[in-house]
């Protein structure tokens, strides 16, 4: 298999439809010209990482090279997302650091020196996630995104008034026209406001400039993408029961030698189910969950929203998750998805529970130190899964059989793992299993496969939860650092099982029925 074509069937082909049932005719009627508004964000996006890019992927699309289309498709470009977005062809240069937020050849030198000799407005200008650097006359010059991108964002204003001039639904119709107005003035703030307080809509469409992930120069400027969202108002009255009886749930939770939980609770959540991205956000590796928008003063003032895309989390899920779980049992633990999705929420609002400040009023991030996010991951996850154990079925909480919710729990474990064993996450997965197996909650039998046994599954998920919450409240870091020399170490059972999954998925490609 060439280069390419490797890169491409890491990603496994998949369809997402979506119910249509749920949706009325006004709301369908508008979704072409949400789709069109968003395949407008994909241009800006192309645009973004390099001009001349929109033109080189028109004339692959035109082209016969089926390899090539689909890469660029997948990726956007020639890039791969997973070689650090080096060339996979010969032809192309490696997507810049600066991508084309700023000229290639720029330098910080010039950057500072461009910097200090301007006024404190225009030096605003340059720093501000939504301005292109260019240079006009050897000099540098910040244009802000609304002035630069005018010409494509003139077509998604259209396509937004038109969405919003078809659909019923006041609070949507409000947003769509807020929106479009704010992409087209680069006054971003007001209508991000309107979409935190968008709530009983059928659809949630995001668009706009959000993350600074791609600017490998600054780290500052935000690339447009765009999700087109159908809400799940069923199961947000689950959440919206979860959250009702949060302070039951953080009961369950130990508080250790005086130590205080954070005020405030939970960010609210919303479930949905995707039918079509643009941008960034259509590019190589899918989002399963986010949260925006980005702007402090929103978040201060009027809030944020946590999203969860169920058909996305689904179809990873079922594509990549499962699989690894058999593969590493030959076939012994089949995990299911809902006890699955309710433990990636319930690991969210895990967050929010345990101790935040310790006697003396430090938080415990800055008590703990550098091993603090390992430590947090492995509580989030831990009083999720023991929520679940303990308050299934109650608090808005469904309740499975231990049984289920340890296999699903195990397939995730593995998963995050292969991601890095070392990287936060992947460390706080290995405390967890390392856990679990010295309960005998984990069985490896002598052929290197796993088991699960889940007798003692109620009694190991508190002793863990206890343990970090107690760290996380009084531990130096040397004893911080001191659990995770003990458990965060992966074994040879470990290593042995990630070889393994060479062959599985490491994610999706998606193809929207919309
Ligand atoms: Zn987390």
């Amino acid at each position: 298999m060439s280069k390419v074509a490797e890169a491409v069937a890491k990603f496994k082909k998949v369809s997402i439809d979506y119910d249509h049932s749920g949706l009325t005719d006004d709301v369908k009627n508008a979704l072409p010209y949400l789709k069109k508004a968003m395949d407008g964000i994909t241009r800006i996006f192309l645009r973004q990482q390099s001009e001349g890019l929109p033109e080189v992927y028109d004339e692959v699309m035109a082209g016969n090279d089926e390899e090539k289309k689909e890469f660029f498709k997948l990726f956007m470009g020639p890039w791969g997302q997973l070689e650090n977005y080096k060339s996979l062809f010969p032809e192309y240069n490696d997507r810049p650091r600066t991508c084309a937020f700023y000229p290639v050849d720029i330098t910080k030198e010039e950057w500072e020196e461009a910097l200090a000799g301007m006024t404190e407005e225009e030096k605003e200008l340059m720093m501000d996630n939504y301005s292109v650097i260019v240079r006009e006359n050897g000099k540098l010059k910040a244009i802000p995104y609304h002035v630069y991108f005018a010409e494509e964002l003139a077509d998604i204003f259209d396509n937004m008034e038109a969405a919003a001039n078809v659909v019923e639904n006041q609070e949507l119709k409000e947003y769509l026209l807020a929106r479009a107005e704010g992409l087209v003035t680069g006054n971003y703030r007001d209508s991000d406001a309107t979409w935190v307080r968008m709530k009983n809509v059928p659809i949630d469409p995001v668009i706009g400039p959000f993350e600074v992930y791609a600017d490998d120069f600054m780290g500052i400027k935000a690339t447009y993408e765009a999700f087109l969202m159908v809400v799940d108002h069923e199961k947000g009255a689950r959440l919206h029961e979860i959250e009702q009886n949060l302070n039951k749930i953080s009961e369950i939770f130990p508080l250790p030698a005086e130590s205080k939980a954070a005020v405030g609770g939970m960010a609210p959540m919303i479930v949905v189910h995707q039918i079509y991205t643009g941008g960034e956000a259509a590019q190589g590796i899918m989002a399963s969950a986010f949260n925006l928008p980005n702007d402090a003063w929103v978040r201060g003032n009027v809030g944020w929203k946590q999203i969860m895309i169920y058909n996305i989390m689904k179809a990873k899920f079922d594509t990549c998750t499962v699989k690894i779980a058999e593969k590493v049992s030959h076939g012994r633990i089949k995990a299911d998805f809902d006890p699955y999705f309710y433990f990636v929420l319930m690991h969210e609002v895990s967050h929010g529970l345990g101790p935040a400040y310790r006697k003396d009023g430090t938080p415990v991030a800055k008590a703990i130190g550098k091993n603090y996010t390992a430590v947090e991951e492995a509580k989030a996850d831990t009083g999720s899964l023991y929520s679940l154990l303990k308050c299934g079925g109650k608090y808005g909480i469904p309740g499975f059989d231990k049984e289920r919710i340890l296999n699903s729990f195990f397939a995730g474990l593995f998963r995050s793992m292969r991601f890095g064993v070392h990287e936060a996450h992947g460390a706080a997965n290995v405390v967890e299993y390392n856990w679990l197996k010295e309960k005998g909650v984990i069985k490896v039998l002598p052929n290197g496969d796993f088991e699960t046994d889940a007798t003692n599954l109620v009694e190991a998920a508190e002793s863990l939860l206890y343990e970090l919450c107690r760290i996380e409240a009084e531990a130096t870091p040397e004893e911080a650092e001191a659990f995770l020399k003990k458990y965060a170490e992966p074994g040879r059972d470990i290593l042995d099982a990630l070889d393994k999954l060479v062959e599985i998925p490491i994610d999706i490609r998606v193809e929207y029925a919309l």
